[in-house]
């Protein structure tokens, strides 16, 4: 499903955020990336998206070279994978309905498919009801568990999250990544930057360190 060969990324010709990366995740597969502050965890998920490019090497998402898609086929891959953020980066002038609509419009769903969709997702987040709060009438919370919905509203095969607890409280975070699991038992294939250390130890989960732009530890059912 994501496959790194040998993926070099560098910033301005020197530095080196990303050095000789090789990774495979499956299908269905649940796993941190961890490690400390420039070690390359955001350049990791901006190369999966294309909102940059590798230096040298490849990446395949679903089996595709997304080095070679065409500017006009990125909005396919990004339909492929939902991102969700630390900082939530809801419309704040929307209510929760709209701001899933906003995804949905996106991809030129039907009316059928949105209303359904809003509930689907809402329901899957634990947000049933909340449809027509604004986000600012909302816990920090929920306005990650909106963010989630408008992820997952696209049903992407992938989900990608970075540092999507950092501004949460330990219970908070703890049920939004009880949300997370729950989303990947369904099938979703999913990857977060945290640095949610308890959580990442309790869960043992597959762990992938990076140190420097290289991976340091790769453990299948890993701490932090
Ligand atoms: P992390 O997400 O682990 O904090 P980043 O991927 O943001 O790490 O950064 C990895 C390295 O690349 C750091 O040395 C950082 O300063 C550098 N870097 C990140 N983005 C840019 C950029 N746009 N231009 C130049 N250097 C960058």
């Amino acid at each position: 499903m994501i496959e790194f060969i040998n993926v070099v990324k560098k910033y301005n010709h020197d530095v080196v955020a990303l050095d000789n990366i090789n990774l495979k995740m499956e299908k269905g597969e649940f796993a941190f990336l961890v490690g400390p502050s420039g070690s390359g965890k955001s350049t990791f998920l901006k190369l999966m998206i294309r909102e940059e490019e590798a230096t040298s090497g490849k990446i395949l998402i679903d089996g595709k070279d997304i080095g070679k898609l065409k500017l006009k086929e990125i909005p396919y891959l990004r339909r492929k994978i939902g991102f969700v953020f630390q900082d939530f980066r809801l419309l704040y002038d929307r209510t929760v309905a709209e701001n899933i609509e906003f995804a949905l419009r996106i991809i030129e769903a039907s009316e059928r498919e949105i209303r359904s969709q809003i509930k689907n997702v809402l329901e899957m987040v634990g947000l049933t009801g909340k449809e027509r709060y604004y986000p600012n009438q909302l816990s920090g919370g929920e306005q990650q568990r909106v963010a989630l919905a408008r992820a997952l509203s696209t049903k992407p095969p992938i989900i990608i999250a970075d540092e999507p607890t950092g501004n949460l409280d330990p219970a908070t975070a703890n049920d939004i990544f009880k949300s997370l699991l729950d989303i990947n038992s369904r099938g979703t294939t999913i990857l977060i930057v945290t640095h949610a250390k308890d959580i990442v130890n309790n869960l043992n989960k597959r762990v992938i360190a990076l140190d420097h732009g290289k991976i340091v530890k790769d453990e299948e059912r890993g701490g932090y």
